[in-house]
């Protein structure tokens, strides 16, 4: 298993916000995080990255996140958190090089790979073009391309993304997609939370996340999976096959069931 974690509960200072998870991710998948606003979906995906602390354990290629050197681990978990702050004068360059720190030797110059790691990220991120422009010249779009990069450069075993499509434009998303796919036909885990459903229900598999607790983990396009999400959104989404796709529409409230 590329992650699995089993935990009584996980708190945000004194408030208890996740109970009772048990979850496996296995190597070579793409697993998509969705549930109401407020559910959990980041909290339980700071608990994946050992951000967060839980009443319980989390295992990160079938060894406890503790017992992991951290500079071992970060080359092997690659983030991308929401809103994330932080680099604002640092050139998009030097962002994706941040992702692969964890490759190289303290105060070690960047080797050939770690540039051509970097140079491939920004190119499947579309960023290339801004390597030379600080962090908080960017727009939204632009900043989380880069910062995209920044986690493709790791080329970890397993990349954790919150929202990572917010603020991207439907061709960039698409080259979100395809960067996606290239890292799970590598045989790394993708685990992603998302705001959008279609893209969730292109994921190999689904978690659902509803006040603090998983409420349904399955294939994308089980039945099964189709019913927890439209229950998780208390029947606001549909589920609609649309040209060998499954799409969630909204419902207006008073076709609700
Ligand atoms: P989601 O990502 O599903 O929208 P979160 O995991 O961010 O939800 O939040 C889950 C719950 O924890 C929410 O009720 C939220 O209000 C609460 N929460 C999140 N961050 C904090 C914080 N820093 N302090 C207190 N409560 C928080
Ligand atoms: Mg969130």
């Amino acid at each position: 298993m590329a992650v699995s974690a089993r935990l009584a509960s996980a708190s945000i200072g004194r408030r208890r916000v996740l109970h009772g998870i048990e979850l496996q991710l296995p190597a070579g998948r793409w697993c998509a995080i969705v549930g109401p606003n407020g559910a959990g979906k980041s909290t339980l995906l700071r608990v994946l990255a050992g951000l967060l602390p839980c009443d319980g354990e989390v295992r990160l290629l079938g060894r406890p996140l503790a017992g992991w050197p951290a500079h071992e681990r970060a080359r092997h978990l690659a983030w991308l958190g929401q809103q994330e702050g932080g680099a604002e004068d640092l050139r998009a360059w030097d962002v994706a090089m941040l992702g692969r720190l964890p490759h190289r030797a303290w105060l070690a110059p960047p080797s050939a790979a770690d540039r051509a790691a970097v140079t491939q990220a920004l190119h499947a991120t579309q960023a290339w073009a801004l390597r030379e422009r600080r962090l908080g010249e960017l727009s939204g779009g632009e900043r989380q391309r880069v910062l995209l990069a920044r986690l493709l450069a790791t080329q970890a075993q397993v990349a954790l993304m919150d929202e990572p499509l917010a603020h991207l434009d439907p061709p960039h998303q698409a080259d979100w997609l395809a960067a996606v796919r290239a890292l799970v036909a590598a045989g790394a885990a993708v685990v992603s939370v998302l705001h959008e459903l279609n893209m969730a229900l292109q994921a190999d598999e689904v978690l659902i996340v509803r006040d603090g607790r998983l409420a349904h983990h399955g294939a994308s396009g089980d039945a099964a999976t189709h019913r927890a999400l439209q229950a998780a959104f208390d029947g606001r989404v549909r589920v609609h096959p649309v040209q060998g796709q499954w799409i969630a529409l909204p419902q207006e409230a008073s076709h609700a069931d």
